[in-house]
């Protein structure tokens, strides 16, 4: 079932009173990294809520909202698939009102600590994080799920989100999901679209770059400059480099040495589709 209103998500919700509620909040152009976010929740919750909405605040200006894919008749036929019990997928001024201006001198945001984004992703998408926690507790708070899935994909959201829910007491559950590849290894994205046939192929250095830096660590190098030293091999003027980063995986702390809570994160631009991926190091 698709809804837009958010008076629709309310009257359904109301409906289910007891049952366990799960949420996958997601911005559409679903994809099998998506499916299985979705197939989690359908396992562990008795309804699922699926959100679809390209959240304008957590894209910068020159970034890419206008030209987000947005396939809902195809989103839809997947969710059904699935078995999905409600999709939400309202319009901008449904979830921030007509004509509002999206700045922070007018709207109320969730500003998450400059410790968690100022750094990786959040470094060059400034304001980003604030954009996705505002968004996804409105998401929260329509909802109201016991439950929301989040795929490691995202790592930096996801560690994100679970410090809002822990500052703010936000009753919900976070569920983190593994990442989805293609059997090349390339990471499952909505933004593999944008990317041309060879443009794939370039693109699989980024998963080569952490395969390799987990090989090394398995060998025992654990001197993260010397690790992080072992991408340039891979990189040509095909990729653009934006971070390489091996950092704690549960508080995105620096450490000198690589050890068994680390995490390796890569971002990466080929075609000037900005790429993203990561990889622990030690057993999950
Ligand atoms: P998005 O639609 O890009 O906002 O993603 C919605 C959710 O799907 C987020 O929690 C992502 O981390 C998750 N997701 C996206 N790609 C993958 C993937 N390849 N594997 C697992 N989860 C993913």
């Amino acid at each position: 079932m698709l809804v837009h209103k958010i008076s629709e998500v309310k009257e359904k919700i109301k409906e289910w009173n007891g049952l366990k509620i799960g949420l996958v909040p997601t911005m559409g152009a679903l994809h099998e990294g998506h499916l299985s976010l979705i197939k989690k929740a359908k396992e562990t919750c008795d309804k699922v809520v699926v959100s679809i909405f390209v959240n304008p605040i957590q894209f910068g200006p020159s970034e890419d909202y206008d030209k987000y894919p947005r396939t809902l008749e195809n989103d839809m036929e997947l969710c059904n698939k699935e078995r999905v019990d409600l999709v939400f997928a309202p319009s901008p001024s449904e979830m921030y009102g007509e004509n509002i201006r999206l700045s922070n001198d007018n709207l109320t945001y969730v500003c998450p600590p400059f410790f968690y984004v100022n750094k990786l992703c959040g470094k060059s998408r400034v304001g980003h994080f604030d954009g996705v926690c505002t968004v996804v507790l409105k998401l929260f708070n329509i909802v109201q799920p016991d439950c929301a899935f989040f795929g490691q994909k995202d790592a930096q959201q996801v560690i994100i989100i679970k410090k809002m829910v822990k500052d703010l007491n936000v009753p919900v559950q976070i569920i983190q999901c593994p990442i989805v590849r293609e059997e090349s290894g390339l990471a499952l994205s909505s933004r593999n679209k944008y990317l041309s046939e060879n443009g794939k192929k370039e693109a699989l250095v980024l998963s080569q770059i952490l395969n390799n830096i987990k090989a090394c660590y398995k060998k025992g190098i654990t001197d993260i400059e010397a690790l992080k030293e072992t991408a340039y091999s891979y990189l040509t003027d095909k990729h653009e480099l934006e971070y390489l980063e091996i950092l704690d995986k549960n508080t995105l702390e620096e450490n000198q040495n690589a050890n068994e809570n680390s995490i390796a994160l890569i971002a990466c631009r080929v075609e000037n589709v900005r790429l993203i991926d990561n990889i622990y190091l030690g057993e999950i």
